[in-house]
């Protein structure tokens, strides 16, 4: 999903910074407005970065970033709400196309390049944002550690009412097994 790639005001101009070893570049965005994120959940406040980039000499240029934002997921097991605070930061380095040569062979040995490459007078800031922010998001979250989920067999929230259904159903595929090696063995 590229909720966030082509979003124009998150490219800075680095012609200048290019040329000039020590060069120094500050950029701040706030993101007017929240991205949809898709089945994951939501944007619950504006993505903001800020930092530098930095002509570290080598023809590298070196990025430092703070992304803030917040998102809203679903518990793993009550699907209540769960509103994760995001602050990450970020490094990275950046090498025009033009040097590539310069530092890295460029032969198809499997190797990957420790930098990213861009070929244009503008840096554009929107992928790695996008991509820092989705490796963050994790997988599962809880609104509690020891959130009790729904009920199997009833669909209560078990930690807003308890319930008297049985704890433990047997899972339908398990008996069909259990019929099976049962029939087998007879
Ligand atoms: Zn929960
Ligand atoms: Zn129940």
């Amino acid at each position: 999903m590229n909720w966030l790639i082509g979003v124009e005001h998150m490219k800075i101009f680095i012609g200048r910074l290019r040329k000039e070893l020590g060069a120094r570049e500050e950029f701040s965005f706030l993101l007017e407005e929240n991205p949809p994120l898709g089945e994951e959940g939501a944007f619950t406040k504006p993505i903001s970065a800020r930092g530098s980039i930095t002509n570290t000499g080598g023809d590298f240029l070196d990025l430092e970033m703070e992304i803030d934002t917040e998102v809203e997921l679903s518990c793993s097991r009550c699907l209540e709400p769960v509103i994760l605070p995001f602050h990450l930061q970020v490094t990275e380095q950046y090498c025009h196309e033009e040097d590539r040569g310069k530092y890295f062979v460029d032969e198809d040995d499997g190797m990957i390049t420790p930098v990213v490459f861009y070929n244009d007078e503008w840096l554009d800031l929107s992928p790695i944002v996008q991509e820092t922010i989705m490796l963050n998001i994790p997988m599962r979250v809880l609104c509690t550690p020891d959130c009790p989920g729904l009920c199997p067999v009833c669909g209560k929230n078990r930690k807003e009412d308890d319930c008297d259904c049985p704890q433990f159903q047997p899972d339908p595929r398990l008996e069909v097994l259990t019929q099976l090696r049962a029939k087998l063995q007879s």
